[in-house]
């Protein structure tokens, strides 16, 4: 074994083509049903959305997509993106298990999220948009679009969830920076946030609300269309670029497969680009890792949702999609990895999930920056709240390995890192923060209002 720290490969490594899991699944994911007819969308319902192309890749048959050589040229911007042995944190827990982490906060935005981002302007703009709508959480993907549109030249317009539009002034300069418009969310600039705003004025907003503002804001233009930064089938697709150079670089840290792998999930999007390319290994016989998604206990879609048909966003806009749900209408506790804070999950990995294709867990926020300041303080890079819930899995495993001697072998994406989140470090290093107890009645209360569920 070599004694490598970080494992970077070629820029002529990056992968030529994204990886679909679809064609390798043992049954398809159901459809997506329009919620007037409950009949299949086609592509002419999304066609005011989205571009031909990102419709095709939503439902490709074929296992690969190759990345277009435009898109190519902005990845090697900052890809391929390193993966790190962690002896320091290693050592840090005493532990006998081997940590890997793929570091996806090297990209301008300092996330995973430019991965999709840039396709997604891409086609956009080769097929006539002229500007992009979307909402953001925690402001990741909101900056992601926001540098892409810059690459691409297409104006870009942003619903930021209040909570973090408040905790993260910084991440809204780094949009404008990049030439983006920003609203708060709920804001008075839809129909849709008006009416939130005029039921609870002081509304923290939550992603569902700013998707219903951004869809709302597309309808109505021919050249304004709206991007998604997690959840469909796409975006996943764009993702697997993580897991595809994990794999070589996996196997030039002299490793066979991982024992486990984790990832933290929000709409699911970093956690299926890492695993899904060793999933397909998996499938071939060649490794069998456990694979464990972490979400937040205050949004704890996979382990105390209801997997069912609901909206995406909160309006009810949106197509019906049937995922994990804890409810359009559930609005989750504002805890600081404002990315994980979604009612929904994606279709797809809620798909994989009923067939026991990977376990899930939840964690209390408390836990997740414990594991982030651990790691901080051992590997150096300050993570994202996000992939803190990783890192407290990872760490829960790590520690675990100590007291029965395994060598695990533990790969983790930190997919983002967290130099715009001082706000939750001074919150959680001050001992001002706390956990959110989500009691049953909140969930059942959603779940209620579930389209279908009268
Ligand atoms: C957006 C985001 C997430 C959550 O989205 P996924 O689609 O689940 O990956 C997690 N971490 C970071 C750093 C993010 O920006």
């Amino acid at each position: 074994m070599t004694e490598r720290t970080k494992i970077i490969l070629d820029e002529s490594e990056i992968p030529a083509q994204w990886y679909n899991v679809i064609p390798d699944l043992p049954a398809p994911p159901p459809p997506v049903l329009h919620p007037g007819t409950l009949q299949p969308v086609g592509p002419d319902d999304l066609a005011p959305l989205f571009p031909m192309e990102l419709i095709g890749q939503e439902v490709t048959g074929d296992s690969y997509v190759a990345i277009p050589g435009e898109v190519m040229d902005v990845y090697r911007l900052w890809r391929p993106t390193p993966l790190y042995r962690a002896r320091r944190l290693e050592r840090a827990l005493h532990t006998p298990a081997r940590i890997y982490y793929k570091y996806e906060g090297v990209s301008p935005a300092g996330s995973h999220k430019p991965n999709t981002a840039v396709p997604q302007a891409f086609y956009n703009s080769r097929e006539g948009t002229k500007r992009l709508t979307t909402e953001t959480g925690a402001g990741q993907w909101g900056s992601a679009l926001a540098f892409a549109c810059a690459q691409f030249a297409l104006d870009c317009e942003i619903w930021m969830v209040r909570a973090s539009y408040d905790q993260k002034p910084h991440r809204r300069t780094l949009m404008e920076t990049w030439g983006a418009t920003v609203h708060a969310s709920p804001s008075r600039a839809t129909t849709a946030g008006a009416k939130v705003l005029a039921e609870q004025p002081d509304s923290p907003g939550s992603l569902g609300i700013a998707i219903s503002e951004a869809v709302e804001a597309a309808g109505g233009s021919a050249d304004t269309r709206y991007a998604l930064g997690s959840v469909l089938n796409h975006v996943l697709l764009h993702q697997t670029v993580i897991g595809e150079e994990a794999l070589k670089q996996f196997s030039q840290a002299g490793e066979a497969a991982p024992d486990l792998i984790v990832g933290c999930t929000g709409g699911g999007s970093n956690f299926a680009g890492l695993f899904l390319p060793f999933l397909r290994e998996k499938l071939a016989g060649r490794g069998s890792p456990v694979i464990r998604a972490v979400e937040p206990s205050a949004c704890p879609s996979f382990t105390r949702g209801r997997y069912a048909y609901d909206f995406g966003d909160t309006a009810g806009f949106t197509p019906l999609l049937k995922m994990h749900t804890l409810g359009h209408e559930f609005i989750p506790d504002p805890v600081h990895a404002g990315g994980l804070r979604y009612h929904g999950m994606s279709p797809l990995l809620s798909h994989m999930y009923e067939l026991g294709l990977f376990e899930a867990v939840a964690k209390p926020q408390r836990e997740c920056f414990a594991a982030a300041v651990t790691f901080a303080r051992s590997e150096g890079i300050l993570p994202a709240p996000e992939p803190s819930h990783a890192l407290a899995a990872v760490v829960e495993e790590a520690k675990r390995c100590a007291e029965s001697g395994e060598e695990k072998v533990i790969l983790t994406a930190l997919c983002g890192h967290g130099y715009f989140d001082m706000t939750a470090y001074e919150r959680y290093l001050s001992g001002e923060m706390t956990d959110f107890e989500l009691p049953q009645d909140r969930i059942d209360a959603a779940l209620a209002r579930l389209p279908g569920a009268g």
